[in-house]
């Protein structure tokens, strides 16, 4: 499937939920954000209805994410009838882990394949500081328990935000003994309409995070981040990786603002009340659950996604903000 500028898309990002059991700083106020009517958010068979369609017509990969997804109810049966769908490759999920234990092995066993792990300190205040809910040891437990069912990769996010301080080489070196694949991000303005509080000064550009990372390592006479090349995990997404020469995984640099990679773009959205946005920082979203409820027929799902489809834009032109918060949009 071609958009308007010559990219294939092939990977669709799917929010299962706008709800989600932490409050972090970045990404939804204390009292949380004003929660989508129940009759509003897909229901798990429209969820399924929509990947078919855009399976047959050239979607190959699915992430699962919110809000949080796995407080959503019916998690495990959707894996389940997606892994059946022929053209699907990858169902990953991206999560903060809470429920990893509980749930990873029958993730697993209905075909999930990849996860991501959100976690932005090793520092327990901190970590609770920044979540405002959540305890450290809830997101380390989800880490081992998706290590032990097998996913394979397992990914680490963690959203650099100038004023944490957060320590970055600790975080670098949860690679080193483990198959675990850390990636920074960059603090984007999403969520205007929440009030978060974003400001540019916020901000901490990958590069200059990848310097301090390396100044790091060498007072604590480590080696310095070298290209992973072949060592680079599974994914389709826009990352660049690194790692500690002999390391069993990677630090990788997702960075929005400081280097674009629209003209690299492959992916749509589906936000929990089934809207298709075809670019995170564009507010511009096409109802497929009019089409779902109105004639509810394949027909109706592929002409949205095709006016979808032909409205990605080829660039985000530095414009990066976004009236919908992350927890909203996923
Ligand atoms: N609740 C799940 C989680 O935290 O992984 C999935 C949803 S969360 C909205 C998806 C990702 O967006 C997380 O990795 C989170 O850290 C990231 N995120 C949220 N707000 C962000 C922001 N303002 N800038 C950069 N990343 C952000
Ligand atoms: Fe919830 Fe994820 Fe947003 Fe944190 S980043 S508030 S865990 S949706």
């Amino acid at each position: 499937m071609k958009d308007g500028h010559g990219r294939t898309i092939d990977y669709l990002r799917i929010s299962l939920t706008d709800r989600c059991n932490y409050r972090c700083i970045y990404c939804m106020p204390e009292e949380g954000v004003q929660s989508m009517c129940h009759t509003d958010i897909l229901r798990i068979e429209e969820i399924a209805h929509v990947v078919r369609v855009f399976s047959n017509l050239g979607i190959k990969s699915v992430r699962l994410t919110g809000g949080e997804p796995l407080v959503r109810k019916g998690v495990v049966d959707l894996v389940r009838d997606i892994n059946d769908m022929p053209g699907i490759k990858n169902i990953s999920l991206t999560t903060n882990g809470v429920l990893l234990p509980r749930m990873a092995d029958q993730l697993r066993q209905a075909g999930l394949s990849r996860v991501n792990i959100s976690l932005d300190t090793l520092d327990a205040e901190q970590f609770h500081a920044i979540t405002r809910r959540g305890y450290l040891q809830e997101a380390l437990d989800g880490i081992d328990a998706a290590l032990a069912a097998g996913f394979n990769p397992v990914k680490i996010n963690a959203v650099a935000v100038r004023q944490l301080h957060q320590d970055y080489l600790a975080f670098a070196k949860l690679s080193i003994d483990r198959p675990l694949h850390v990636r920074f991000i960059e603090y984007m303005p999403v969520g205007g309409a929440n009030g978060c509080g974003w400001g540019p000064d916020d901000v901490i550009s990958c590069e200059e995070l990848f310097e301090i990372i390396n100044r790091q390592a060498r007072v604590e006479g480590l080696p310095e981040l070298v290209p992973a090349g072949k060592h680079q995990p599974l994914g389709w997404g826009p990352a660049r990786y690194f790692m500690f020469p002999g390391a069993r995984g990677t630090v990788g640099f997702i960075s929005p603002l400081s280097r674009h990679f629209c003209s690299e773009c492959n992916r749509l959205r589906m936000t929990a009340d089934g809207k298709i946005r075809p670019c995170l920082f564009s507010d511009v979203e096409y109802d497929m659950r009019a089409a779902l409820r109105g004639d509810g027929g394949d027909d109706a799902i592929r002409a949205v996604l095709m006016e979808a489809l032909g409205a990605k834009p080829d660039d985000h032109h530095d414009k990066v903000g976004t009236e919908r918060g992350m927890s909203q949009i996923g």
